[in-house]
């Protein structure tokens, strides 16, 4: 798989509450303060480091085009064209969510499919999930004319809060189920958007919190063990649910548990699920009588493949 990771992020708080309070502190974007963290920690300058963003940027752009120009069905089969269908529809038509909405979703989609097509990517945080950042800031750059800059202080924002996600919490499907690979993007994305939207530090927790609340016990259970279904349906829940809980806190909308609690809470949702619902495909939508089918297809193509 051709994919780029947000690994290049180090960042050393151990809390949301620890970062919200130091950008508070000094009156600055919590991206300010994790490139911050990123400059000491690692061999490169501000430049540097802003430059390797902007490059995955123009990757996740890039991925969002294809995906919805010329799309292919994945490698299993399963899924392909869905984000160009939702494109052209809601572009010949008043949708019921809004346009903004479904243009964000198509882009998920599209990304989503991309990846499964084993096309180039960015794993945000993980190739699963890797429509939801691009569907959200593509829409939102576009709709409110944002430079690339901010785009790029955004996504430092987005892995700055995935970090202390994957630290006490988990970004892992096997791991913690779907709430840590979709569910952990929305929470990225959303705290990224509460930034480009001009919100505050706490606003952000505020939205990173709420998204996870709402894919707490999210499960992994993809169709044939393979990163279609459900998974970039998935991506388009993430994508409309990060928009939502955006605007949200940046209404004043707060979340009455606590960032950091919200994400412990998860970590421990994520190690009580059973191992049928992490990664394994052998429960949930994997266990129906279609995917268990489909399944059964795939493996005799894989057969008489090789
Ligand atoms: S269902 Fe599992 S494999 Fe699919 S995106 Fe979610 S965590 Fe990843």
């Amino acid at each position: 798989m051709n994919y780029i990771s947000f690994g290049v992020i180090t960042v050393h708080f151990r809390s949301v509450k620890e970062l919200i309070h130091e950008a508070e502190k000094r009156s600055i974007k919590l991206s300010a303060v994790i490139k911050e963290m990123e400059v000491e920690v690692q061999e490169y300058s501000l430049e540097q480091i802003e430059q390797r963003m902007l490059e995955q940027w123009y990757v996740m752009k890039e991925s969002a085009h294809i995906g919805l120009k010329e799309p292919k069905k994945s490698m299993g089969g399963l899924i392909g064209g869905e984000g160009k269908k939702l494109n052209e529809y809601r572009r010949g038509t008043k949708t019921l969510a809004g346009q903004e909405i479904n243009k964000a979703v198509s882009r998920a989609l599209a990304v989503a499919e991309v990846n499964a097509s084993m096309g180039k990517i960015v794993a945000a945080p993980t190739a699963g999930s890797c429509g939801i950042l691009p569907g959200v800031l593509l829409t939102v750059q576009e709709e409110f004319n944002i430079p690339d800059k901010e785009i790029v202080d955004a996504l430092f924002t987005a892995s700055g809060l995935g970090i202390i996600i994957a630290q006490r919490a988990s970004i892992s499907g096997a791991e913690g189920g779907c709430q840590a690979e979709c569910g952990a993007a929305a929470a990225m994305a959303a705290a990224a958007l509460v930034e480009v939207r001009g919100g505050s530090p706490a606003q952000a927790g505020h939205a990173c919190a709420i998204a996870l609340k709402n894919v707490l016990g999210l499960v992994c259970d993809p169709v044939a063990g393979l990163v279609e279904v459900p998974c970039a349906k998935r991506n388009a829940l993430g994508a409309s649910l990060a928009l939502v809980v955006a605007d949200m806190a940046l209404a004043g909308i707060e979340s009455v548990i606590p960032v950091d609690e919200v994400i412990i809470s998860m970590g421990e949702v994520g190690r009580a699920l059973p191992e049928s619902l992490r990664e394994t495909a052998q429960g949930g939508l994997a266990n129906t009588p279609t995917g268990k089918e489909l399944n059964e297809k795939f493996l005799r193509k894989c057969v008489c493949q090789s």
